[in-house]
């Protein structure tokens, strides 16, 4: 038997009913806020999982249950209230049940721990639902898709039965750019078919009410009439991004054991990963070893109080811009602006609310995480852009032991003026991005993938010796010319020239960079869609 991994849907669930229901029976406030945190780490585990169906349920219970909130005082809730949030719960279960039926077979005691990412979590089927008039354009996209590893399943707009299986997305391609109300029907029926599936629409017009309408049919995401295919493909791949999210760090100073205790408790029940240090004296030492991505800080401690940490903190480049949220039982309103001005972002104030605790933290770590991907990655194709990828090689490189294999490739898109030429920019562009998701999507998530020019990409694999890493590149470069990419007036094919060179015969960053971009023009001499060798392999 396994014990319950916090990683598991089963356990989730488990958790989730058996609070509510020990509220039920008993009404204590804290048995309340404890049902309150297990609906938010359900949300987030379905968020990660990009399941936005069961995620708006769960919202949905979070929000009614923040509003029953209140204090000791209120609890427990009137009977009517449990009636409310019962039926939200009985909808949620329903609606899990419902996405997993393929695998209803499967006893629910059986053990799932360990299985973190179930088959029936990620099906990599797509239905689509394209009226007559957009038959072209969807075979299209279904060709692409298919390239990309997807089951595409065709429906008639007005299909009857679906499919057993549910989707990971549906692709609605209607005729005209707005919906009739007899298609909202039919997505309103799907969406309450398919509650983990992400709805598609394709082709609304850019006006806030029909949209409106489509989402409060169900539909997830739209895409304007203008923007399609290309956005679609990109769409639906961000769906499937293989690059997990790195699990969120917060470091804890803070000299109350008892507080440290409840902090990582709340904390760990999100899923966030933290470390605590009781002596701010060891702020820098940690931080560096650490790499948190939010410090919750103590106000009063000995030696050094959190505002003057804070402040040493916002003089050092490293972490001028490292979220920092005080947690006090400071009540003086002057006291904490001018904590505020110091430097930190935010207050909370002791003894802390679990669910606003987790809430502020990953908010914050969220934001902070988007404006440093948005410095670090490529807008176009989401991969590191030229100084990250540099970077990067570097620490790499400095990681790899003295016979260690590492393998470095630069790419460069073949005639790929010409494209631009005859097909036009946006073409171009998407041909970029269709060599971009087929590296994501080939290599593993250690690798380093980066757009390094304009057509122009880094690859290295660590662990990886020349021969292999050549195969594995090979491989890519015969898909990659196999691959069509749409235009208005068909489909076209691409092709890229590789060059690779490999440590320890080359033995730093620069000249692994330098090697391979050689290899690469001799590729390109010796006629391109090929792959050379670096002359020192
Ligand atoms: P070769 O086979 O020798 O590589 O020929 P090529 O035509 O690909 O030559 P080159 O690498 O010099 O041309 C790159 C072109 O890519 C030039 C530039 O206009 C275009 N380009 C650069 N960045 C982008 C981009 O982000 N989008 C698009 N569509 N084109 C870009
Ligand atoms: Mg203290
Ligand atoms: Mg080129
Ligand atoms: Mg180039």
């Amino acid at each position: 038997m396994t014990t319950p991994q916090s990683d598991s849907i089963e356990d989730r669930l488990y958790v989730l009913r058996t609070r509510w229901e020990r509220y039920v029976a008993e009404g204590r406030f804290e048995q309340f806020i404890e049902f309150a945190v297990a609906v938010n780490s359900l949300a987030e585990y379905f968020n990660r999982l990009r399941l936005p169906g069961l995620v708006r349920l769960c919202e949905g219970l979070e929000n009614a249950a923040l509003a029953k909130l209140g204090d000791a005082s209120t609890h427990p809730i009137p009977p009517q209230d449990v009636g409310a949030l019962q039926r939200q719960m009985d909808t949620l279960f329903g609606s899990v049940a419902t996405s997993r039926q393929p695998n209803a077979e499967r006893r629910p005691e059986e053990p799932v721990a360990g299985q973190a990412d179930p088959d029936w979590i990620k099906p990599r089927t797509i239905w689509m639902m394209a009226a007559a008039e957009k038959r072209g354009m969807a075979d299209a996209l279904g060709r692409q898709l298919s390239f990309f590893g997807f089951q595409v399943m065709d429906l008639a707009w007005q299909a009857g039965a679906l499919p057993e299986e549910m989707p990971l997305a549906v692709l609605f391609i209607p005729a005209q750019d707005h919906a009739l109300p007899e298609d909202v029907e039919r997505i309103t029926a799907i969406r309450a078919a398919c509650p983990a599936s992400q709805l598609i629409y394709l082709g609304v017009e850019s006006a806030i009410e029909p949209i409106v309408a489509l989402m409060r049919a169900g539909i997830d995401v739209t895409i304007p009439a203008e923007d399609q295919p290309a956005m679609v493909l990109n769409c639906v791949l961000d769906l499937v991004q293989t690059n997990e999210q790195e699990q969120y760090r917060v470091l804890v100073v803070e000299d109350s054991r008892v507080a440290v205790a409840l902090i990582q408790r709340t904390l760990a029940q999100h899923g966030i990963d933290t470390c605590a240090i009781n002596d701010p004296g060891r702020l820098l030492e940690v931080l560096e070893s650490y790499k948190p991505d939010l410090i919750l800080m103590d106000m009063y401690m000995p030696r050094f109080n959190g505002v003057e940490a804070t402040r040493v903190l916002r003089q050092m480049a490293a972490y001028s811009s490292l979220p920092i949220v005080y947690l006090s039982g400071e009540s003086d309103v002057g006291m904490q602006v001018e904590a505020l001005r110091l430097g930190g972002d935010q207050f909370l104030m002791k003894p802390f609310n679990p669910v606003l605790l987790a809430a502020v933290v990953k908010t914050r770590i969220e934001r902070f995480r988007q404006t440093r991907r948005s410095t670090r990655l490529d807008g176009l194709t989401g991969l590191l852009n030229h100084t990250a990828a540099k970077s990067r090689l570097q620490a790499m490189v400095a990681k790899t032991a003295a016979h260690g294999a590492l393998t470095v490739a630069m790419i460069d898109i073949d005639h790929f003026k010409a494209i631009n030429d005859t097909y036009g920019h946006p073409v171009g562009d998407q041909v970029i991005r269709g060599l971009a998701w087929l590296l994501k999507g080939r290599l593993r998530s250690i690798d380093l993938i980066g757009r390094y020019g304009g057509e122009e990409f880094m690859v290295a694999l660590p662990d990886v010796p020349l021969d292999k890493a050549q195969a594995v590149i090979d491989r890519i470069r015969k898909d990659f010319a196999a691959l069509p990419h749409a235009h208005p007036g068909g489909a076209l094919h691409a092709t890229f020239s590789a060059g690779i060179a490999a440590y320890p015969a080359v033995d730093t960053a620069a000249a692994l960079t330098e090697a391979a971009d050689t290899a690469l023009l001799d590729a390109k001499r010796h006629g391109r869609n090929r792959i050379e060798r670096a002359r020192f392999n």
